[in-house]
């Protein structure tokens, strides 16, 4: 599907929305879909079946809505564990949600950084900007001339080539990497595993947007008047010619349509049995797309140490992805909380942390930037790669695997339907990819 079409999609959404839940009367829906997974593709392909008269069944594993989306409130205030800003938000149907919920959001500015290194020292405004636009020079560069190469070439073997003509010095070489490091976090993959014919579109435009008080308002908003069992993992999957048939531990569900939106890294694990299997295709697809690694540290202290206005802090470390940067959360909210986001190598090691060691780990950290010794109150961490019903934070193109293996992903089989960020080639690893296969499916579904 092009993107204008998706486009679209979003706006009939939308449109979709305003028509009141269960106007129309049981009998007269047109048939009964099962959606298996409610996160944002799921509980958006949901709302749209509804208002377009069909009955729906949302069934998922967890015993909270989202997936991916996860509104963390167990430290008092919401911190955002999964999902954070809405990317350019002109034109994401995700902002259009949000305004339409009445939501609050707030502008983030990435160059506002208060960088630091391990020595305790602060660089000047002047300083961090030339870092960020050297290094966004070289990643730019090194994505051109890698994605020109004949052969599938990783984003570091560009990285490798540019460093070696540019001539830096040592020192700006280590500020050069810790700005990569950052970049990388958004990849959610190291750059030697990444191919630099990764086929992302270019989405939208505008300024990326943050929730003060939670993702989940979107999730919560869009999933009000649908029926959804929680706390139900799906082990099998079985289609006729007629009828699909959803079974959990405890529980069988019937109808005439499956949007399965399970992570990629769920399908990974293949723990849920397809009947009839899926086929050499789907698989295939499944096996070489990568699921990447990204966490959150949510950190909270008991006042505010540290200067309101910037948007992030940044840890130059000596040690490769070592809690590059932090969200200043009290900027966004004014609360003494710190998010920080970590990913790749450095987020596998934290993976393995007894708790005690974690806190210790960032504790250290920020004691170093700031040379002061600091007081953590609580904190909480993501491990995404650990928890059974992500098996990790988003897909990733790896070198060698070519980006119609999303679209394969994407394939309906008979009466199951697929959807989630993972089917979304151009727009893969975002919410706004995500709802929108979600009501790609739906449509496909509603147009039969
Ligand atoms: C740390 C992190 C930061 C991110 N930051 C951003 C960001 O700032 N902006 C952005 O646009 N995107 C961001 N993303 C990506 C975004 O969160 C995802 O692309 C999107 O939320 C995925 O939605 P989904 O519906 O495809 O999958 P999910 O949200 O994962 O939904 C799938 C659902 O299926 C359920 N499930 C799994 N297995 C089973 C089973 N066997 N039976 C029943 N149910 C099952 C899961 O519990 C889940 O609820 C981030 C992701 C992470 C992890």
């Amino acid at each position: 599907m092009k993107r204008s079409e998706f486009l679209k999609l979003g706006a009939l959404a939308t449109i979709g929305l305003s028509i009141p839940k269960h106007a129309f009367p049981r009998q007269e829906t047109r048939g009964k879909v099962l959606i298996v997974g409610a996160g944002i593709s799921g509980i958006g392909a949901a709302n749209y079946l509804q208002s377009n008269n069909w009955e729906v069944q949302v069934i998922e594993a967890r015993n909270r809505l989202g997936g991916r989306i996860w509104t963390n409130r167990s430290m008092g205030k919401p911190v955002d564990m999964g999902a954070s800003w809405i990317h350019e938000s002109s034109g994401n149907p995700i902002n259009k949600l949000a305004k339409q919920f009445q939501i609050k959001t707030k502008e983030t500015n990435w160059e506002s950084v208060n960088l630091y290194d391990y020595q305790g020292k602060k660089y000047s405004e002047k300083e961090v900007s030339k870092i960020i636009d050297e290094g966004d020079w070289v990643t730019k560069k090194a994505y051109k001339l890698a994605g020109r190469q004949t052969q599938d070439r990783s984003v570091s073997w560009g990285i490798r080539r540019v460093l070696k003509d540019a001539d830096y010095s040592d020192k700006m070489l280590q500020k050069i990497q810790w700005r990569l490091s950052t970049q990388e976090l958004d990849a959610a993959i190291e750059f030697d595993k990444l191919s630099a014919w990764g086929d992302k579109e270019d989405g939208f435009f505008g300024e990326d947007l943050i929730f003060p008080d939670g993702y989940d308002q979107v999730i919560e908003n869009l999933a009000d008047g649908l029926e959804i069992y929680t706390g139900q993992t799906v082990k099998e999957i079985t289609t006729s010619n007629k009828s699909v048939k959803v079974v959990t531990e405890d529980n069988e569900y019937e109808g005439d349509f499956v949007i399965v939106t399970v992570p990629l890294g769920v399908l990974k694990k293949k723990n849920i049995v397809f009947d009839p299997p899926l086929p050499d295709s789907k698989i295939r697809a499944i096996d070489s797309l990568g699921m990447g690694n990204l966490n959150k540290i949510a950190l909270k202290f008991n006042e505010i140490i540290w200067p309101i206005d910037p948007h992030f802090i940044g840890y130059l470390s000596r040690i490769k992805g070592e809690y590059p940067v932090f969200v200043n959360w009290a900027h966004y909210t004014n609360e003494p909380y710190l998010l920080g986001i970590i990913g790749n190598q450095y987020a596998r090691k934290l993976d393995q942390m007894n708790p005690k060691t974690l806190r210790q780990n960032v504790g250290l950290a920020l004691s170093k930037a700031w040379k002061k010794s600091i007081q953590i109150e609580d904190y909480r961490y993501s491990a995404w790669a650990k928890d059974p019903f992500a098996g990790g934070s988003y897909s990733y193109l790896p070198v060698g695997v070519k980006g119609k293996m999303y679209d394969a992903l994407a394939e309906p089989q008979g009466r199951i339907r697929f959807a989630g960020e993972a089917t979304n080639r151009g727009m893969s690893a975002t919410v706004h990819g995500a709802y929108l296969s979600g009501l790609r499916e739906a449509e496909s579904i509603v147009s039969k």
